[in-house]
């Protein structure tokens, strides 16, 4: 069987955002746009951490899963789009950055009212290192206190990006009406809350001069990036739409321009017209650069290294990268995976080349809105999961065993936060040690140890949050309940000197301690920046990976 989207017209992104940005909330209604029956649920108010992870929960199986896919349909062409889950908080960068690396394009979610948001900055310059292009959603333009204009300076000047708007908001807050479509020069507004009905309009006389500055600006940034465009600029031709789109996707992709968009999640506006920017803005599995692999036992990094490249090709052999293992409710472990080249097919055997070892392919996934698909084959540039592989976890390469290779492994920083844990009652002793050991399979940040001194059970992970996540996963999905010590910090550096702090310590995050965006100076490793938790941990961080509170 072919595969049934060609491969110019698969998406493979990821939803990126600050905690309360809006991620759920959008991800839900390109769901429900691009689904038959997906029902828009009611997402979470505010940010209190278990309130957060019992709605996951209770919201199902698809909306956490690792990698859901959906199709929207533009110019009478239909586009498969793979959504890879990227999590929101700062003591998961980790996770962040793994799923990055298998992501083509990130849709950034920004809140109207708070802007470029600290997470926002650390998951822009993660993003940045792995030349992902992007394209940004000013979500929540019907906040009170919505500023469109605000947020794009704010990305300018916090993330050192070249936004260019190929949108702008009519009124805002409860006046949110609707969109001036740059490249098209017409309004849209829309006429419910549930985005059903939209009418395209003249944009309105009041808004005409600043959407026609507003114009201009955006082609001159475009015609700055295309030699041809830019001759014709000069001498005052009108540029065509389809040149303007075809020198805004070269500029996307090259990571030269991010496009901005608005709209209000919550409200139904904008998702619809993101969803084509998707597709017409961010590049397929053919427009990314060609995957490079090492056979096994070769240094990636040592000077005299022989690459091979891996095609997004379904006739070479079979390369995939596995970014995430996750325990499901109906068949056990999945290991989600990427395809670079080839093709995989059911009943198959694949080597992994990092641990060395064979595994059978039994089963193949794919996750949709509101129902899992077996699948046959799964072909170069897609995303499934296999079901149940013994031996494999996050950051592995699987490929044929005709032709062996390792891909460039992802990187886990080391744990930096660590406590000892026990269970309420002694007789949960070795029901703990299996709960723990099955989340440590998950997640390569999560590490655990008996303390040779005193026999107790030591968890370590990326932050505080990180490790209550643990404990409450253990209690809820293997009825284990521990009692957790003080947490300690795994290295300390002082902090001489506290500069510049540019955001103030108000934000509340996940109900553990505040942070705010800082430069400090550090003994003994230099001067650095970072995001501070008054109580806590950090995350994001240099020069160190990451720092103590500030005491
Ligand atoms: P996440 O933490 O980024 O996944 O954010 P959520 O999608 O859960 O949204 C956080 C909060 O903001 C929830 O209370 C949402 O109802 C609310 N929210 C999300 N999108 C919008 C929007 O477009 N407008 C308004 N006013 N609220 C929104």
């Amino acid at each position: 069987m072919p595969r049934s989207t060609p491969l110019d017209r698969v998406r493979n992104i990821g939803i990126i955002a600050h905690i309360d940005a809006g991620k759920t909330t959008t991800t839900e209604r390109i769901l429900f746009y691009t689904g038959r029956n997906y029902k828009i649920g009611e997402v979470h108010e505010g940010a209190a951490t278990m309130d957060w992870m019992e709605q996951e929960r209770e919201r199902g199986i698809t909306i956490t899963a690792a990698a859901t896919t959906a199709h929207w349909e533009y110019a009478e062409q239909r586009y498969q789009i793979n959504i890879i889950d990227t999590p929101g908080h700062v003591d998961f960068t980790a996770e962040v950055e793994r799923s990055l690396r298998v992501l083509d394009g990130g849709v950034v979610v920004f809140d109207a009212v708070a802007g470029v948001e600290p997470q926002s900055e650390t998951v822009w310059r993660q993003a940045d290192k792995y030349s992902v292009p992007r394209i940004c959603f000013v979500n929540k333009m019907d906040r009170m206190g919505a500023n469109f204009d605000r947020t794009v300076s704010m990305i300018v000047d916090r993330l050192g990006a070249k936004p260019v708007p190929i949108q702008l908001p009519i009124g805002a807050e409860d006046r949110f009406q609707g969109i001036i479509d740059l490249m098209e020069n017409k309004a849209i507004f829309y006429m419910d809350d549930v985005g059903k009905v939209q009418e395209e309009r003249e944009i309105p006389a009041e808004l005409a001069e600043k959407a026609k500055a507003a114009r201009d600006y955006m082609l001159e940034a475009i015609a700055e990036t295309d030699d041809e465009l830019m001759m014709l600029y000069l001498e005052g031709e009108e540029l065509q739409v389809p040149e303007l789109r075809r020198a805004l996707r070269a500029a996307t992709i090259g990571n030269k321009l991010v496009p901005v968009l608005c709209g209000s999640a919550l409200k139904n506006k904008g998702v619809q017209r993101m969803l084509d920017a998707v597709v017409l803005l961010l590049p397929s599995p053919l427009e990314i650069p060609v995957t490079k692999a090492v056979r096994p036992g070769v240094d990636s990094e040592a000077e005299d290294a022989e690459f091979i490249e891996r095609p997004a090709d379904e006739n070479a052999p079979f390369t995939g990268l596995v970014f995430k293992i996750m325990a499901d409710p109906f068949v056990g472990k999945l290991a989600y995976f990427r395809v670079y080249s080839g093709k995989l097919e059911t009943g198959s055997y694949v080597l992994n080349t990092t641990k060395n070892k064979r595994e059978r392919v039994g089963r193949l996934l794919q996750m949709h809105a509101n129902h899992r698909e077996e699948i046959k084959e799964v072909y170069a540039g897609d995303i499934a999961a296999v079901v149940g592989p013994k031996d494999t976890f996050t950051g592995d390469t699987i490929c044929s065993p005709d032709d062996p290779v390792v891909l460039e492994s992802i990187k886990f920083p080391e744990p930096v936060i660590s406590v000892a844990i026990e269970p309420k009652t002694k007789a949960d002793q070795d029901k703990m040690s299996i709960a723990l050991s099955r989340l440590a399979e998950e997640d390569p940040t999560f590490r655990l140890n008996t303390d040779v001194e005193t026999g107790q059970t030591i968890i370590r992970g990326m932050g505080e949050l990180h490790l209550e996540v643990i404990v409450d996963r253990m209690m809820r999905e293997f009825k284990v309940e521990a009692n957790v010590g003080k947490p300690q910090v795994a290295y300390r550096e002082s902090i001489t000197k506290s500069v510049d702090i540019d955001s103030k310590f108000v934000r509340q995050s996940g109900g553990k301690g505040q942070y705010g965006h800082v430069k400090v100076k550090f003994e003994p490793s230099g001067e650095g920046e970072g995001y501070i938790f008054v109580n806590g941990i950090v995350g994001g961080v240099v020069p160190r990976e990451y720092v103590p509170a500030v005491e």
